[in-house]
């Protein structure tokens, strides 16, 4: 009976360097592998040339490596990129490249559909199946790095954990990838270009504090009001706000870092004035902006985008509090990569 093969990319740079030794050879041996298997991203032991055939062959023996294919790539109209991705047990999880003068941001997956609720999001759909391993997470931002340079002669500038799944919920994957992303033994990137969206996991938020992260903070807030919160996404009854305020205000005295507040505005749901003085109290907790994201409309009619006057409500609101507030436009609508859209749909 054939034993399955442990994928070599689950193992820390010790444990590989424990292999070698183990196996009569030297423990620097396990330093060569890790850097082809990180800062190369090399996806196949015959690409290893500087250890010896008979190395590879044992490798081969006893590991695979778990690593992606892009399984199709689409390009919008405005240049953004859509990767759908196949991952070794056939799942497909998508990652997007958007492109603006300045910058080349990567939208990376964190799990095999969402285990979140949100009414008006495609992901949550799919039902969770199951969280992505640090190597899976790791090889979309460097196939989408490689589609950067390929097509805007520049490496990938920012990453946002804002496609499939909830971050927080595969916290501990989600880290691992993001040590290999900043480290020098990766891909060598900062920190501070680098941004977890969580629609609000108040435990992992201070988590996250206390194990003193670099990177910035998101929350899909969408609204202040508890009710309203609570109806568009459901499973926020058990996160509810005190909570979620008290964890951002431990993640600010923790951090100093500012959080960005993801909303939405919809027709009839969160276009009122009680919904905008909500959300100005609720600004006030902590040290924030707000990231006013156009409506990406998924089907049917409960969400509707809010009109202009109604976001320009909320810009004047914000503004006249001294909150930093912007409008997002999407990007990518029209191959289904936009916020909210990634749904396996090709
Ligand atoms: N689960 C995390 C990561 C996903 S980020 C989180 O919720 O933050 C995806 C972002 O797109 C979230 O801010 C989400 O609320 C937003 N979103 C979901 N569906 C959308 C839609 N149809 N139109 C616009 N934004 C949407």
């Amino acid at each position: 009976m054939e034993i399955e093969k442990k994928d070599i990319r689950s193992l820390t740079k010790q444990q590989l360097r424990d292999f070698f030794v183990a196996n009569g050879d030297k423990a620097f041996r396990g330093n060569q592998v890790y850097e082809w298997l990180w800062s190369k991203a090399s996806h196949s032991f015959e690409d290893m040339t500087n250890v010896s055939k008979e190395t590879r062959t044992m490798l081969e023996n006893n590991f695979v490596i778990n690593h992606i294919k892009v399984d199709t790539m689409q390009r919008s109209e405005d240049g953004t990129v859509k990767n759908a991705v196949r991952l070794h047990d056939n799942l497909i999880v998508e990652s997007v490249l958007i492109p603006t003068e300045t910058r080349t941001t990567a939208c990376v997956s964190s799990q095999v559909g969402c285990s979140l609720d949100c009414n008006f999001c495609a992901t949550a759909r799919l039902k969770r199946m199951r969280n992505l391993e640090p190597g899976e997470i790791y090889d979309q931002v460097v196939a989408i790095d490689r589609e950067s340079r390929l097509y805007y002669n520049r490496p990938l500038s920012n990453i946002v954990f804002m496609g499939m799944g909830e971050p927080l919920m595969n916290y501990n994957n989600v880290m691992k990838a993001i040590d290999m992303i900043t480290s020098d033994e990766g891909l060598g990137m900062s920190p501070k270009r680098i941004t977890v969206s969580t629609s609000g996991v108040s435990k992992m938020i201070k988590k996250m504090a206390d194990d003193e992260v670099k990177f910035k903070l998101a929350v899909s807030l969408h609204s202040a009001i508890e009710e309203t919160r609570n109806h568009i996404m459901p499973f926020t009854k058990n996160f509810q706000l005190p909570e979620l305020r008290e964890a951002l205000e431990y993640w600010y005295r923790k951090t100093k870092s500012k959080v960005t507040y993801e909303y939405v505005v919809w027709k009839g749901i969160n276009d009122d004035k009680a919904s905008i003085d909500a959300l100005v109290k609720f600004c006030k907790y902590v040290p924030c902006k707000v990231n006013l994201i156009e409506y990406n409309p998924i089907d049917d009619g409960e969400f509707q985008q809010a009109s202009d006057e109604a976001i320009d409500n909320y810009i004047k609101a914000l503004g006249k509090n001294d909150i930093v507030a912007k409008v997002r436009r999407s990007r990518g609508k029209d191959i289904d990569a936009a916020c909210g859209q990634l749904a396996n749909k090709s």
